[in-house]
């Protein structure tokens, strides 16, 4: 497959990694020597390149490695209990190997699991809705020679709600070919048209007008052109791209070949993370189908003079990679740093040729507007945001899963389709997103993103939190998850995640005062206006959001008689503890 695709060497780093990663258990020494020689490389950019990874690993990580999820929502399910089984049946402590080399057991912050916590991929094979007797059985297994791949589970779909009388968008049959055999009465320009009128805009969360993107890159004289798929879905919470992609991989393929015809590409490439290797045989396989019905490749889908073809990269576990200029460095084999933005990536992007990156959801419903018309499509929604919208739900709720909502569906609705639990507290759009208080559950969702109206834009991640829950702790994990990501280049971001999550230990320690609540909101300020990319300024809005909206919980977390002073932080100190802790 990497054959058909004429990648310059340096693009394959990744692909070479994972099988010295996955045959060894880790990347030896001479593994580097000898990439650094393969790639014309020299051995410290090799390894800045390995470094940065969290799932290549300089030392051995056992016959079975284990990743546990510790996102917010795993913690809420019973993580700590799997954790504590997990070190006590394998005797491995977390982050490390035990004596005998058998068991490694390391935590990860999200594995698009949030439905089925908690959950653990096992040499990379999904384990779903574990408890301590299924833990002790999969351990007993595996001493006993069992393989992995034998017992791990095939994760729920969990699609509790498509919108009734037939304005399913995503969900409904998908016959293979049926968008692409469109194209052959309509021009590119057509497409651009039906894309404007469906007003479909990129379901990433930053919602950029697609026909505009296209169009852009369209307009380019450059050639070669690609066209990426951006199936990184990192934000804990969301897995709405999991279901997508094991349920509608024929949407996704038939997306990205609308997309590649409009703009004049030849190649596409899907960035599938690695938390997902389980499905990508599932997705070669719908592309390998492609192949073989000749809807991909030469005259794709009969089109003369249009050949298309698809290949599938595997990411390596790191979160900045879902910012399209930091996946465009990981694609090319690079360490996943976002660019300095002098140009978009439609302009210069992957291998500096034009490139387009759109996520999963908006490539699937982009071939859906051309199978069923923007006609048909901009029916469903409501005005200024038509059609539907994928919502991951997870948290304290009966019905966790996919929720696919007509946009303008409010709050409350969502909360009782889901069957909450008495919420308190809803964090839309994961961690970076925006907090919000059961008091707005009269908000709508919707693309409106006008001041002074109350709707709500929602990336797809739907977390939520009843009275139970310590807003704090909940704080401190988003963090964590966020300090732990930052790829470190520039300042604010990676003095101020480290600084911020200090201080919320503080907090939840009942060791902060009131001028520790205010150096939190001016890191999260500084943070928010300075950051080089969406990482380092979306990382504190949840915090600055709770400390305006939840303002009385936070005092009953401070002791007032406490003198803070002689705790006030040393940036100098912080960054020395940030780069012993990446070391
Ligand atoms: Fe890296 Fe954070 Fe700066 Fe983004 S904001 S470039 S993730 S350090």
């Amino acid at each position: 497959i990497e054959k058909r695709i004429p990648d310059p060497s340096q693009t394959q780093m990744l692909n070479r990694l994972w099988e010295l990663q996955k045959s060894n258990g880790y990347i030896h020494d001479d593994d580097i020597k000898e990439l650094a020689h393969l790639f014309n490389l020299s051995a410290v950019e090799v390894e800045g390149v390995v470094s940065f990874y969290h799932f290549f690993h300089r030392k051995p990580t056992g016959k079975y490695t284990i990743y546990l999820n510790n996102s917010i929502i795993a913690d809420i399910k019973g993580f700590h209990r799997i954790k504590e089984t997990l070190e006590r049946e394998t005797s491995a402590t977390f982050e490390s190997v035990d004596r005998t080399g058998t068991f490694g057991l390391f935590l990860t912050p999200c594995i698009g699991l949030s439905d089925q916590e908690p959950s653990a991929l096992i040499n990379f094979y999904p384990f779903i809705n574990l408890n301590v007797s299924r833990v002790k059985d999969i351990i007993a297994k595996l001493k006993n020679g069992v393989l992995p791949e034998t017992i791990c589970d095939a994760p729920a779909d969990n699609i509790r709600y498509t919108p009734a009388s037939g304005k399913s968008v995503f969900f409904k049959e998908f016959i293979p070919g049926t968008a692409i055999a469109k194209l052959t009465d309509i021009q590119p320009l057509g497409v651009i048209e039906e894309l404007k009128k469906s007003e479909l805009a990129g379901r990433g969360g930053a919602y950029y007008p697609t026909w505009k993107k296209w169009n852009a890159a369209k307009v380019q004289a450059a050639s070669p052109k690609y066209v990426v798929c951006n199936a990184d879905e990192g934000e804990p919470g969301t897995f709405k791209d999991r279901v997508l992609m094991n349920t509608q991989a024929q949407s996704l393929i038939e997306g990205m070949i609308i997309c590649g015809y409009t703009i004049g590409a030849a190649y596409g490439i899907v960035y599938l993370r690695g938390e997902y290797w389980w499905l990508k045989n599932k997705l070669d396989e719908a592309i390998n189908d492609y192949r073989s019905k000749g809807l991909l490749g030469k005259n794709c889908g009969g089109i003369n003079d249009f050949d298309f073809d698809i290949r599938i990269q595997m990411g390596a576990g790191s979160y900045v990679c879902g910012e399209e200029t930091a996946l465009l460095e990981s694609l090319e084999g690079k360490r996943g740093e976002p660019r300095t933005k002098w140009f978009f990536p439609v302009e210069r992007g992957y291998l500096q040729q034009p490139t387009i990156i759109n996520n999963v959801e908006t490539f699937c419903a982009a071939a859906r507007i051309i199978e069923m018309s923007a006609d048909q499509y901009i029916k469903i929604g409501i005005a200024g945001s038509p059609g539907t919208k994928l919502i991951s739900v997870s948290g304290d709720c009966q019905l966790p899963g996919i929720y696919e909502i007509e946009w303008g569906m409010t709050i409350e609705e969502l909360l009782q389709l889901c069957k909450a639990d008495d919420p308190y507290y809803m964090q839309v759009s994961g961690p970076s997103g925006e907090c919000i208080s059961v008091e707005e559950k009269f908000r709508r969702i919707s693309m409106l993103d006008l001041l002074g109206q109350k709707d709500i834009r929602c990336g797809g991640s739907f977390m939520i939190f009843n009275k139970q829950r310590d807003l704090v702790k909940v704080l401190l994990n988003f963090s964590e998850f966020f300090k732990n990501e930052s790829c470190g280049i520039c300042t604010p971001c990676r003095a101020g995640s480290f600084i911020i999550q200090r201080k919320l230990e503080r907090l939840d320690n009942g060791l902060a005062n009131e001028a520790d609540l205010e150096e939190l909101k001016s890191w999260g300020t500084i943070m928010r206006n300075t950051s080089r990319c969406g990482l380092g300024k979306t990382a504190t809005s949840s915090l600055i959001m709770a400390m305006d909206k939840f303002h009385d919980y936070f005092e009953t977390k401070l002791d007032k008689n406490f003198d803070g002073l002689n705790l006030k932080f040393d940036m100098n100190a912080a960054t020395k503890d940030y780069e012993e802790y990446k070391i």
